[in-house]
């Protein structure tokens, strides 16, 4: 029997998309939404900059408002609405009005979960303190402003440096407040490798940001004059008229679980392709779902809006299309971008870090690694900027498994062509064909994002390999210095040789025959040249990838 009566419960990005896209598909549907806050549909990746005052007015971050979706889609939002129950014999969620403090039952033929995730707070005391908030939503900021305002706040302590902190951190030290970040990893940016992070770090700091990484939130507590005190694991404790806390988000799955819908190996609620739950009534989509990865196959949680938009849209379609129809999600490549302190940093598909967590679930993909640092634009057009891309490349066939990028600009432009490749399932030798534009404002007639494949393929094929910093000091090889000595005298490698590009090749006869030999320059572009030098004379070489830059952004976040 067809649906007609489609519930929905969370009325923000998957829930507003599905609801939509429903009444575009189907005019004779009747469609509620359900949201237990304040909003529908408000721009959650705007609040960080609602709270720096980059957008003005609380008004601009409302995409769409209960009133518009009644008017012009038919759609029966109630905000302050929350569910409370979901009886699947019944087919009955049970809703509490918040404003009126009443309960009541709403039917439905086809519900669809949008709930979202919460923010997590780690399990330490005064994390329920007054002046103690984290950002989810519009109340929280205004929460956050008020308090600020009222307090004078002038230093605030940020607890996570990932998307949400580096962001909120950035705004606050818009406002004029001194920010200090607390995070457990030794680096900002968790989801993304280490030495991608480095250049990050730099920029905070520059900004005037306290970065305390490698530390944990170990407590708060309240201070007589009315300030905060944090103390972090590793003995220090900062001072702070107010403590954000960015530790990252948990999905909302309390409503599926006590329903008994089955819940995924990452605690988010199983899907299959067409987003239905354990229930063939029930679909789940959002930040609340486990999400395939494209590239491992594994089952992950992916708390970013692009996936929950695209799903809630497809919700709609495949419950409008009828049993067993529409259209399948295909899983997701987690591509992600945060600007902070004047830098961007964005990534798709997998990182070393989550390929070393699939071998350990089992799926190993042996793979090459290589870093392209290039300008953004033509180097003779005022105003280029360098960016760095790391490629991880499929080692049996060149198959691109994920990038990362960071940089001032034009970073989000390469790992969104790179996204793009990977849901293709291109090789590196498709990304190095690839026709990309190309003017000298915009970019490079070999654009960065080519750069990196050549180098991939030119790895890949043996004609230039590359070796890694980390195997450097155990594999037993000659490192050579190619760069100038004036680079040279400024820091180098402990134990490396030193012989300047331009003088290598009279030099070559004094290179040891018995040992490979890897060559670094600055980027690695000099060093290529010698890798193919020292080659043609018969002996092995191998250029260490992302060369001197990357090994002092290696060493800045060694343990
Ligand atoms: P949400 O959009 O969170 O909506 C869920 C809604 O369900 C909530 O409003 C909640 O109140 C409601 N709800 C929950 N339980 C119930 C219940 N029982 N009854 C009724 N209603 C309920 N992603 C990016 O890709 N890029 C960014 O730059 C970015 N920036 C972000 C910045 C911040 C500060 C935050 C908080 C998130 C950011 N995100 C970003 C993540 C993105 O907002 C989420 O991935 C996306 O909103 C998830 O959509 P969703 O529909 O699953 O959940």
């Amino acid at each position: 029997m067809s649906v007609r009566k489609l519930l929905i419960i969370g009325g923000v990005a998957g829930g507003a998309s599905c609801a939509a896209r429903a009444r575009r598909t189907r005019e004779d549907l009747s469609i509620v939404i359900l949201e237990k806050g304040p909003f529908v549909s408000f721009a959650n990746c705007g609040l960080p900059y609602y709270v720096g005052n980059l957008i003005k007015k609380e008004e601009d971050l409302l995409v769409a408002s209960p009133e518009l979706f009644r008017k012009r889609f038919a759609v029966d939002v109630r905000v302050l609405s929350e569910a409370v129950a979901i009886d699947r014999d019944k087919k009955i969620v049970r809703v509490r009005d918040l404003a009126a403090g009443r309960e009541y039952d709403e039917p439905y033929d086809a519900l669809v979960l949008s709930p979202g995730a919460r923010p997590f707070a780690p399990p330490v005391p005064g994390t329920g303190l007054p002046g103690v908030f984290s950002v989810r939503n519009i109340p929280d900021c205004r929460d956050i402003l008020d308090w600020a305002g009222k307090n004078r706040v002038g230093e605030a302590v940020v607890v996570g440096g990932g998307y949400i902190g580096v962001e909120i951190a950035e705004n606050l030290a818009r406002r004029g407040i001194r920010v200090a970040i607390v995070e457990r990893e030794k680096h900002l940016l968790p989801p993304l490798d280490p030495e991608m992070a480095v250049p990050v770090h730099a920029a905070a700091k520059k900004a005037g940001v306290e970065l305390h990484l490698s530390q944990s939130l170990a407590g708060i507590a309240a201070e007589p004059g009315g300030k905060l005190s944090v103390s972090l694991s590793l003995g220090r404790v900062l001072s702070a008229g107010m403590v954000i806390l960015a530790t990252g988000v948990v999905p909302e799955t309390g409503l599926a679980r006590a329903a008994g819908l089955a819940l995924g190996e990452s605690g988010g609620i199983a899907v299959d392709s067409r987003l239905r739950t354990s229930d063939p009534h029930i679909w789940a989509v959002g930040d609340a779902v486990e999400k395939t990865s494209l590239v491992t196959g594994l089952s992950r949680l992916v708390p970013l809006a692009g996936p929950a938009n695209r799903q809630g849209r497809m919700a709609a379609d495949i419950i409008c299309a009828g049993e067993g129809k529409g259209p399948e999600y295909r899983g997701t490549l987690g591509t992600s971008v945060v600007g902070a302190f004047g830098m961007t940093a964005a990534a798709t598909g997998e990182t070393e870090k989550s390929l070393a967590a699939a071998a350990k679930k089992g799926v190993s993909i042996p793979y090459e690694r290589v870093y392209a640092q290039a300008l953004d634009h033509a180097e003779y057009y005022p105003g280029a900027k360098t960016l760095i891309i790391k490629l991880l490349v499929r080692k049996e066939d060149g198959r691109i498994l994920g990038a990362q990028a960071v940089g001032e600009q034009g970073v989000e432009k390469r790992v969104d062509v790179i996204a793009a490749m990977i849901f293709k399932h291109a090789t590196a030798a498709d990304l190095e064909n690839l026709d990309l534009c190309y003017a000298p404002q915009f970019g490079s007639a070999k654009d960065p994002a080519n750069l990196a494949a050549m180098i991939a393929g030119n790895a890949l094929s043996g004609f230039a390999p590359v070796a890694r910093w980390e195997e450097a000091e155990a594999y037993g090889a000659v490192i050579l210095d190619v760069r100038t000595p004036f680079e040279w005298k400024r820091g180098h490698v402990p134990g490396a040789l030193h012989i300047p590009v331009d003088e290598l090749r009279q030099n070559l006869d004094s290179l040891p025959e018995d040992k490979e030999i890897w060559t670094y320059c600055y980027v690695g572009a000099r060093s290529h040249l010698a890798v193919r030098m020292i080659s043609q004379t018969g002996r092995k070489a191998r250029n260490l990838t992302g060369g001197y830059a990357i090994y002092q952004m290696m060493k800045s976040v060694e343990d």
